[in-house]
């Protein structure tokens, strides 16, 4: 199973302010991800086992292959799939050529080639021999505008890439068994080759040997290649072998990560039980984003150098080795391997930089963001981060839930579940019901109504203080709360009065609940799930205002132009919203605004635009001149675009977008989908972008009788 780095938003913003890299509208990006079902049900004719040859000609970006499939046969007609520009020259069975067919598929690159066995096969197996060749495109990556993997395939002069979506060798798409690889690739001299499996001597790095040969003998669902002129370095941790293959000799760097996976490693193993691999190999590509395969991750050479990346991503792809790569997924039955991974890296990680309640934060008001429109999968729906809504159910609320397991479990039951999870799922398919068996035998308890209500079930709650009343005395508070819709969960509650703060746990069952809270001196204030520990949907005034509360919408914008443009400047901006795709009216006063709306350009100098004046705003106009903190925009390519609530507040998230010539507007175009999740975004010429967050002050859980220590807000909060 292919899986992709699940930080990769991060990623491109922080390559972004590193170099800058050209975009499309993806808002956290990521493209579909081809997942195969892995089912071990066998139903029709399955390829058990390949064993491939292939010769690599990076000259004229050939391949020759010969494969020889084991072929568990149902049917003597075996249709297969392979890339069309294949050209095949030969099908045999039994040592005789057999004809075959080939027909275009309607979809995608492949063709369908169909052969007829001899009528005795079904029941059977049967060795068929095929021999094609074909080529494949050259990539030029040096202009940024491909991140690689939607093409699946290429082949340059020094490097060549073949990954399974490629379809470079045959496979059967309805197949949903696991399958076995021989490997054996005669690249040119210098060319290091990687693919899934043992590296069987001659094939040893560097060996300078005609051939390299794979042996991947654990069930698996694809086949990968990838080759290039690498410096190799290899540490050995025990019986496993960690290597770094980067294009250049980078002796500190190579330090940095083969340590970080010695430490992950031995973390793991630990925890979760033996590496189920031989080796695990760092690879640099010139792809613009990070994957991970049994036993390999292929990353970015322009994304080694980021920030923190060995801690997180590096790490992340290391553990799917065992939940993902090793224990795989039952794609029918929902992808847990995301949600889980996350919670044990990401999630870990952010946590020790900013502290758990913050980090729970941060998972919720991701997945309160990008589920607040439309209609969000259930987890067991969840296959691969396909849209905004899918990653927010399949990471952020899939690592929500496992933290709560662990809070629920303790820290070593968790772990003894995961550990019987890869003891006896390894190389196996499992589910979402697999996962609730281990994490029940290990809790000693049925977990059926907490599996039932957050894992099969859609959604999360949204919680709210309906009612809140203080008794003469101010030691009884009488609470209504709501939930919407109905969950079972139980409630923290913090009181703090001048002397004591006193937590107690309310049960919830019903769509609206009063309780009565007590204490021994005077209620100062009411704070319902102090420590976001609750798996809910923050109320639209808990959530920042972002440029996607705007943008990420697909309503019919209110767009009002500002009077300060001539008529060439709207243009601009009108153009700007082409090339956008905005679907909007136009509007006049901001009043008249419906729902999310934009403004375009500068206001006039009085500040004052389409009727609203924006009070105690943490940005300034000056002439034709904005800043924010301490940093300005005033002209030439300069651009400016921030978020904030319209005069009909929540309900009118509004972004206003401020450019000065058409260069700076196309840029912002073309960057601005990696920074919706920004409150503020100020594109400065030859200078890092600056970004930033406004925090909404607005807590609607939480309720001050008298003005205590705990404050009210947080204020704004910019980075
Ligand atoms: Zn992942």
């Amino acid at each position: 199973m292919k899986i992709r780095f699940g930080d990769l938003f991060t990623f491109l913003l922080i390559l972004f302010i590193l170099g800058g890299c050209t975009t499309q509208r993806p808002f956290r990006p990521g493209h579909p991800v081809r997942v195969s079902p892995l089912s071990g049900a066998v139903s029709g004719n399955t390829i058990r086992h390949h064993d491939l040859t292939l010769h690599l000609d990076l000259s004229s970006g050939t391949v020759q292959v010969e494969d020889e499939m084991v072929i568990s046969v149902t049917t003597a007609e075996v249709n297969f799939h392979l890339h069309k520009g294949m050209k095949i020259e030969e099908i045999a069975f039994q040592g005789k050529r057999i004809k075959h067919r080939v027909v275009e598929t309607d979809k995608g690159e492949t063709s369908r080639v169909t052969v007829l066995l001899p009528g005795e096969s079904p029941g059977k197996i049967a060795h068929v021999v095929i021999r094609y060749r074909g080529s494949f495109p050259q990539i030029d990556f040096s202009d940024g505008r491909h991140r690689g993997t939607e093409v699946g395939g290429y082949i340059n002069k020094d490097a060549a890439l073949l990954l399974s979506n490629a379809h470079w060798y045959p496979d059967i798409p309805e197949q949903t068994s696991l399958m076995t690889y021989d490997l054996r690739v005669y690249a040119p001299a210098g060319q290091e080759v990687i693919s899934a499996g043992e590296r069987i001597p001659p094939g040893e790095v560097g060996s300078g040997k005609e051939y390299t040969l794979f042996r991947m003998r654990h069930p698996t669902d694809e086949i990968n290649l990838v080759t290039g002129e690498f410096h190799v370095k290899k540490r050995e941790v025990g019986e496993i072998a960690l290597f770094t293959f980067f294009t250049e000799d980078d002796p500190e760097l190579e330090e940095i990560y083969l340590s970080a996976l010695q430490d992950h490693l031995g973390q793991y193993q630990k925890r979760f039980g033996p590496y189920p691999y031989k080796a695990m190999l760092v690879v640099a590509t010139p792809l613009m984003e990070g994957l991970g395969f049994p036993g390999f991750t292929l990353i970015g050479e322009r994304l080694l150098r980021i920030p923190n990346l060995p801690q997180t991503s590096l790490g992340h792809e290391l553990l799917h080795n065992w939940f993902g790569n090793g224990v795989y997924v039952d794609i029918d039955q929902g992808n847990w391997s995301e949600g889980l991974v996350t919670y044990l890296v990401d999630y870990r990680f952010s946590v020790a930089q900013r502290g758990a309640a913050a980090a729970r934060r941060s998972l919720l008001e991701d997945y309160s963001i990008y589920t607040r429109s439309g209609r969000e999968p259930s987890l067991t729906e969840f296959r691969a981060r396909e849209s905004p809504e899918q990653m927010a159910v399949g990471y952020d609320k899939g690592a929500f839930i496992f933290e709560m397991l662990e809070r629920r479990l303790g820290k070593d039951r968790f772990d003894q579940a995961l550990r019987q999870l890869t003891r006896d799922r390894m190389f196996k398919k499992a589910s979402w019901k697999d996962l609730q068996s281990a994490f029940e035998a290990a809790a000693g308890e049925s977990l059926d109504p907490f599996f039932r209500q957050w894992v099969y079930g859609v959604g999360a709650p949204s919680l709210r203080i309906e009612d809140a009343r203080l008794s003469p005395s101010a030691r009884e508070v009488v609470l209504t709360l709501t939930s919407e819709p109905a969950f079972r969960y139980d409630v923290p509650i913090e009181i703090k009065t001048d002397r004591e703060t006193i937590i107690t746990i309310v049960s919830l069952k019903e769509s609206s609940q009063t309780v009565t809270l007590k204490a021994p001196s005077a209620i100062e204030t009411v704070t319902v799930d102090p420590e976001y520990t609750l798996l809910r949907k923050f109320l639209p005034e808990e959530l920042p205002m972002t440029i996607a509360s705007v943008l990420e919408t697909e309503d019919d914008l209110s767009v009002l132009f500002s009077k300060a443009l001539n008529e060439e400047e709207r243009g601009r901006y009108e153009d700007f919203l082409k090339s956008y795709g905005i679907k909007y009216h136009q509007i006049e006063r901001i009043a008249e605004g419906d729902g999310p709306t934009l403004i375009m350009g500068p206001p006039p100098e009085t500040g004052s635009i389409g009727g609203w004046s924006p009070q105690e705003v943490p940005w300034k106009w000056g002439g034709t001149a904005l800043t924010i903190g301490k940093v300005t925009v005033a002209g030439g390519k300069e651009t400016a675009v921030f978020a904030w609530r319209g005069p009909k507040g929540v309900d009118q998230p509004v972004v206003w977008i401020v450019g000065y010539s058409l260069d700076g507007l196309q840029s912002l175009a073309r960057r601005l989908g990696y920074f919706s999740a920004s409150s503020y975004l100020l594109l400065r010429e030859g200078k890092r972008p600056v970004r930033g967050e406004w925090r909404s002050n607005e807590r609607p859980l939480h309720i001050a009788f008298r003005e205590g220590r705990s404050g009210t807000g947080e204020g704004s909060r910019a980075d």
